[in-house]
């Protein structure tokens, strides 16, 4: 076999033309999202007052498997993919490891994250649809940046709401935002009523993203010709993701390569839930077997140390119920430096995929984290993202796993941004500031005390 570049491209015939529902193969589906009033699935009809029509149908859609990415998007696409595998020659000789270890790179455009593959997707919808605008939430900001590009492509109105926290931290970021031609606002505003009250009751409180997410549906249903948009955990957004896995399924096709494990970081289970589609999808059609690990962060641990029930997806208890792990809307978790996992629930594909034991799940502590980001950035050159770092963590335990073993295991992890806005954070771990907050049973149980009783 020839040897493997450092960098799998496909050529531009070769990306995917059709985004992978892995859902249509799932044979427990996930469960329903619920109208919070009634308790009742939520038709087409009331989704479509918050969300674009045609991403409310996908969102409902769970037996149709491919749908056709529409030329205009593809047309997006090509100006930033196909995004290359890499394989990570130099992170294997300073491990000394037998691994092959291989990563999908999708910081590699100005948003710096893998969310402008929903961004623009979104957009397109809105624009189709004929609407004005389109209001969303951003934590770190990777969203709300990869948003504001797509709107102005698409020539939308856009109108973020910011975690405070944030906000405040990351100044370029809003930038960056602006300069794309979005309003930007932090969260718990008080525009809102919900903003309102979430002040009032949380006096001083730095935000969070459930609380911004409020904010921004409230935005989009009280102003005409607008809807909301979100950048993870729904259905739609995984399906939009799931260009990354079929882009990384076909590299690692072109050269013949079985992965062993599959190794994603998981906030609200998007870019997770994209890169493991089409490998989950092989599993669950008794094709093959794949080792996938969802790494979340000790501060904000949904999957390992939440409970599988119906929840609100955001604070102030708008937007439909999903069943999902979740340590509770309530849970408003430390200010750690990883915005873009700091969500306390999880997608419901990503959640039953867990409950059906087809993917596992691991934490880790924000320290060991940076330690492998720093790691990373010095021998493969790319300057990780917090949010990504969890998942090189986890490669980079298994292939030290692999050295004491001798098994030449090849590891695919998705490496889902850049960390260029997360200086801050990088100076508080080059300085040894950095803390591991780790929530007790106590904290955890006061919010999962106050799930909704469905
Ligand atoms: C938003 C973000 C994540 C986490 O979001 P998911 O929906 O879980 O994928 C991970 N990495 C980066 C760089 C992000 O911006």
């Amino acid at each position: 076999m020839s040897k493997i570049p450092y960098k799998i491209y496909l050529e531009e015939n070769e990306m995917p033309d059709k985004w992978y529902n892995v859902r249509a193969d799932m044979k427990k589906k996930p469960a329903p999202i619920l109208n919070p009033g009634t308790l009742k699935p939520v038709t087409l009809e009331e989704l479509s007052g918050i969300f674009c029509e045609e991403l409310a149908k996908q969102e409902l859609d769970d037996t149709t498997a491919y749908f056709e990415i529409p030329e205009e998007i593809r047309n997006f696409y090509k100006m930033y993919r196909p995004s290359p595998l890499v394989r990570a020659y130099c992170l294997e000789k300073k491990l000394d490891t037998p691994a092959h270890i291989y990563y999908k790179f999708e910081g590699n455009n100005t948003s710096g994250s893998h969310k402008l593959n929903s961004a623009i997707a979104q957009a397109y919808y809105a624009k189709k649809q004929g609407l004005k605008g389109v209001t969303t939430e951003t934590g770190a900001g990777q969203w709300g940046t990869a948003l504001s590009m797509a709107c102005s492509y698409f020539d939308l109105d856009c109108q973020v709401y910011m975690v405070k926290v944030s906000y405040e931290q990351k100044p370029f970021r809003r930038e960056v935002m602006r300069t794309y031609g979005a309003t930007v606002t932090p969260s718990p505003s008080m525009n809102t009523e919900v903003g309102r009250r979430i002040n009032a009751e949380f006096p001083g409180t730095t935000g969070s993203l459930g609380c911004a997410i409020s904010e921004a549906v409230e935005a989009a249903v009280s102003q005409e010709g607008y809807r909301y948009v979100l950048g993870s955990v729904l259905a739609q957004v995984l399906l939009h993701q799931s260009v990354i896995g079929l882009e990384a399924k076909a590299a690692l096709d072109k050269y013949g390569i079985k992965a062993d494990m599959v190794i994603g970081c998981a906030g609200g289970g998007s870019n997770l839930g994209g890169l493991i589609s089409p490998f989950v999808g092989e599993m669950l059609r008794g094709e093959a077997s794949y080792d996938i690990i969802a790494v979340e962060p000790a501060s904000c641990p949904s999957l390992t140390r939440g409970v599988y029930a119906y929840d609100f997806c955001d604070t102030g208890k708008v937007c439909p119920l999903a069943k999902m792990y979740t340590l509770g809307s309530g849970f408003i978790p430390s200010a750690n430096h990883a915005g873009g996992l700091r969500y306390h629930g999880m997608s419901s594909i990503v959640s039953e995929l867990y409950d059906q034991k087809l993917i596992s799940a691991r934490s880790v502590e924000q320290t060991s984290v940076f330690e492998a980001a720093r790691t990373f950035a010095r021998v493969e050159g790319i300057l990780p993202a917090p949010e990504s770092s969890h998942a090189i963590r986890v490669a980079i335990d298994e292939a030290l796993k692999c050295k004491e073993t001798g098994e030449e295991k090849n590891i695919v992890f998705g490496l889902t941004g850049t960390g260029y806005f997360d200086m801050v954070a990088y100076q508080k771990f080059n300085d040894g500031e950095m803390s591991d907050y780790i929530p007790t049973d106590e904290d955890l149980k006061k919010s999962i005390d106050k799930l909704p009783r469905v």
